[in-house]
């Protein structure tokens, strides 16, 4: 079969390309060995919500990224998207004297929080330094994703090698011209080990409880309004050490401790019944910046360059990459709300012909990584 371009991963980020370059005209074939959103981003409790950071690259692309997401969901899939406001809670001084630089740079419409939200909170979250945004979003995680997978051809494959050859690259019987890669915090495919990612495993639950909960909380741990079916959801766990690959079995009663004692610290949640546990890996870059370019090929890279071992500088321009392939990947903790801002712009380096943002480039971590690997 003959397409377009290929993709392989059907978490958020393979599933708004695909829907974002289909519209777009595209042919599409979208790859997942286990179905849609059946990785990180089936586990997410998908909440559309401002990072809260003082300034930097990292700061405005968020800004543009959950501007951007909050029109995509809400006039796209408003049937997998629900929205409340948001309320903010600092869970530590640092995070205090950030939010409140935050508050008095943002241009996001926030105010008082009223009385019968008040009066739900707990003491500490009562005295702590707080947001509440008048528009803050959830979206269905599984839901949006399967929905944007509609119309695309999709292949229950598990890719154990990428070939490219006359141009073309081919995945068993499917062609294409272009590759991307969506793999989450996966096995790269590639020998691309200067790409600094890594996986941040995370638990989250859905519960009925007597207590209603009236707007979106962000804490010690993240809070959902009650849905019309009368499900909150809470979630998620960060933790860095816990891996699925690595053969251990995960404490699942341990986790679901944790994320009601944290929750526990905003308001009282009565009568709680767990009703479901989602887990699953983020994949975070190591300087938080989400990644959307082209993969440096090393040994081409080394071979024409071998002087970058010893630190010496080649403009990225000059690097081997991959042909016709591009890595989408790295949101961390924040990936349905960076999902559409790195689609759109895929579609407009792949459709429209214009360049990525080299600040996102996965070859940013390339030259340190050459210094450090001698042979
Ligand atoms: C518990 C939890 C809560 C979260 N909460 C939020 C939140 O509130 N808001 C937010 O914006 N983000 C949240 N996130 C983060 C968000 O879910 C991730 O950033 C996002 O899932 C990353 O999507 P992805 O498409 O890059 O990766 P994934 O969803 O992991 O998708 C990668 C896919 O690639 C497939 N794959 C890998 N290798 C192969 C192969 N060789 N062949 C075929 N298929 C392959 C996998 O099966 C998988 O389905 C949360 C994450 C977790 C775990």
């Amino acid at each position: 079969m003959e397409y377009d371009v290929i993709i392989i991963g059907a978490g958020i980020n393979g599933c708004c390309s695909a829907y974002t370059l289909a519209q777009a005209g595209l042919n599409v074939a979208l790859i997942d060995q286990d179905g849609i959103a059946s990785g990180g981003s089936g586990a997410a409790g998908a909440f559309i919500s401002p990072k809260i950071s003082k300034a930097g690259a990292l700061k405005e692309i968020m800004e543009r990224a959950h501007a951007e997401a909050l029109e995509f969901y809400t006039t796209r899939f408003p049937r997998f998207t629900l929205t409340k406001p948001l309320l903010h809670i600092a869970n530590s001084p640092q995070e205090s004297d950030k939010l409140e630089h935050f508050k008095r740079e943002t241009s996001l419409q926030h105010s008082p929080i009223d009385d019968a939200l008040q009066s739900l909170l707990t003491e500490e979250a009562s005295n702590d330094s707080a947001v509440y945004f008048t528009e803050g979003a959830v979206v269905d995680a599984q839901g949006v994703c399967r929905s944007m997978a509609e119309g695309i051809d999709f292949y229950p494959l598990k890719v154990e090698q990428l070939i490219h050859r006359d141009e073309v690259w081919q995945v068993g019987d499917l062609n294409a011209k272009h590759l991307v890669l969506a793999l989450g915090a996966y096995p790269k495919l590639l020998p691309i080990d200067y790409v600094g990612l890594r996986g941040i495993w995370g638990h989250r639950i859905d519960i009925e409880t007597s207590t209603h909960v009236p707007c979106i909380l962000h804490h010690h741990v993240s809070i959902s309004p009650t849905t019309k079916e009368g499900i909150v959801a809470i979630g998620a766990t960060h933790d860095v050490h816990y891996s699925p690959f690595l053969g251990e079995l995960y404490d699942v009663e341990q986790g679901r401790a944790v994320l009601l004692e944290k929750a526990s610290k905003t308001l009282t949640l009565n009568n709680i019944n767990i009703i479901n546990d989602y887990t699953g890996l983020r994949s975070g870059s190591n300087d938080y910046l989400p990644m959307l370019g082209n993969l440096v090929d090393a040994d081409a890279t080394l071979l024409c360059y071998p002087h970058l071992r010893h630190g010496k500088a080649v403009d990225p321009a000059d690097y081997v990459y991959y042909p016709q392939l591009t890595m989408i990947n790295g949101s961390g903790g924040y990936g349905f709300v960076l999902a559409p801002y790195l689609a759109k712009r895929l579609k407009e380096y792949l459709v429209d012909g214009k360049a990525l943002n080299l600040a996102l480039s996965p070859s940013r971590f390339f030259p340190r990584w050459a210094k450090k690997h001698q042979s």
